[in-house]
């Protein structure tokens, strides 16, 4: 696959995060939790920042979840962004509390004076703002304007709020365009990437319980980013959102943008397998999550077509009748039997995750 070459975008900070410019494309994620509860929003947080995940936004509803938000920003260093809907003093408020960023809408907080007004609290804090647009709360003038919410109406929007926060002398903001068709998200990314290098943060609105979710998530996330454009993104799920960092991380790497972790590479099964395959491709995910370390584990069914695959990843087994060949750096290591074939696994790969970490250290790069 070529290597995609990402657009000129405007570097931005986020708390001590860089976003934009040369920086790696940041995943984020949302809590489900009820803000106000400091204690489940806090440890989803923590599950969030495990699977990898650099910013986190929470809804900020009501002055009850304005002071959890202080107690969490108390207990994490993971950069904030405050979720507001029509209350501008709320998104103030939530920067003087300690969150890193807002994200407001310009078509339900009460027009363009209470944006400017929300990024001075900003600008005063040092936080990031971003101007989120998305397809459901449009301007009025832009819904009769188009008819309803198109790409266009969309762009048109983003881009007017882009320019009134320059032409004040905001630049530390970026832009998200959601909607929930794969089709028009593509259309109004492409659309706006054309003419600004204000960052864009990607995903799409509703897509959905996990299968359909991760199949419209990876054709409109993963069509935009394949051209170069997006400098953040969200996975939305209706579910766990450790998982839609988790999917969020698997698009960034078939494309080749990003990576993170463990790659399971295993095969469909068929009337060869000899062993439990797909309780064991799940045993060794499971088991391999905390890895941070990017490498490939091969679990394959068979020493017919196994070998070959295993040999190809880092580490990798290829099941036969009762036993498992262990493959490590394309040689293979042991033969072990099946009850012993995840655990053998996950040993390899985490001393190989381990000395791969050591060789970066010796090379003076960090993470
Ligand atoms: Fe079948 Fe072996 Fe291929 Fe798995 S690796 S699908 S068991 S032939």
């Amino acid at each position: 696959m070529p290597k995609i070459e990402r657009r000129t975008s405007r570097s931005i900070s986020l708390g001590g995060l860089t976003l934009g410019g040369e920086a790696p494309i940041r995943v984020q994620s949302m809590t489900n939790t009820d803000t106000r509860n400091v204690e489940a929003t806090q440890a989803q947080i923590e599950r969030l920042i495990s699977a990898g995940c650099e910013i986190v936004r929470l809804a900020v509803m009501d002055e009850k979840a304005l002071k959890a938000l202080g107690e969490i920003r108390e207990r994490t260093e993971i950069p904030l962004v405050a979720d507001i809907h029509f209350d501008h003093r709320l998104a103030a408020a939530s920067l003087a509390a300690g969150a890193d960023g807002v994200r407001i809408n310009p078509g339900n907080i009460g027009g363009m004076g209470k944006t400017l007004a929300v990024a001075e609290a900003a600008a005063r804090s040092g936080g990031c703002r971003w101007v989120g647009v998305n397809a459901g709360s449009l301007e009025k003038e832009l819904l009769e304007k188009y008819g309803r919410p198109t790409p266009e109406a969309l762009v048109d929007s983003a881009l007017r709020a882009s320019r009134e926060l320059e032409r004040a002398g905001f630049f530390n903001f970026k832009v998200s365009l959601k909607s929930s068709s794969v089709e028009e998200n593509i259309e109004a990314a492409v659309l706006f990437a054309a003419e600004s290098e204000v960052p864009l943060h990607i995903g799409l609105t509703e897509a959905g319980p996990l299968i359909p979710g991760v199949v419209k998530s990876s054709l409109g996330i993963g069509f935009i980013l394949a051209r170069g454009i997006g400098e953040t993104l969200r996975v939305s799920l209706t579910g766990d959102p450790a998982l839609e960092v988790k999917v969020a991380y698997e698009i960034l790497r078939a494309l080749g943008l990003r990576e993170r972790g463990v790659e399971i590479i295993s095969c469909p099964t068929c009337g060869r397998t000899e062993i439990d395959l797909v309780a064991l491709a799940e045993k060794v995910e499971n088991s391999l999550g905390h890895l941070e370390t990017p490498l490939k584990v091969a679990v394959m069914g068979c020493v017919v077509n196994g070998p070959g695959e295993a040999r190809e990843a880092d580490v990798g087994v290829a099941g036969g009748r009762g036993t498992g060949l262990i493959f490590k750096r394309g040689r293979k290591i042991k033969k072990v039997s099946e009850e012993e074939i995840v655990s053998a696994l996950v040993a390899e790969a985490e001393a190989e995750a381990e000395a791969r970490a050591g060789d970066k250290d010796k090379d003076g790069r960090s993470g």
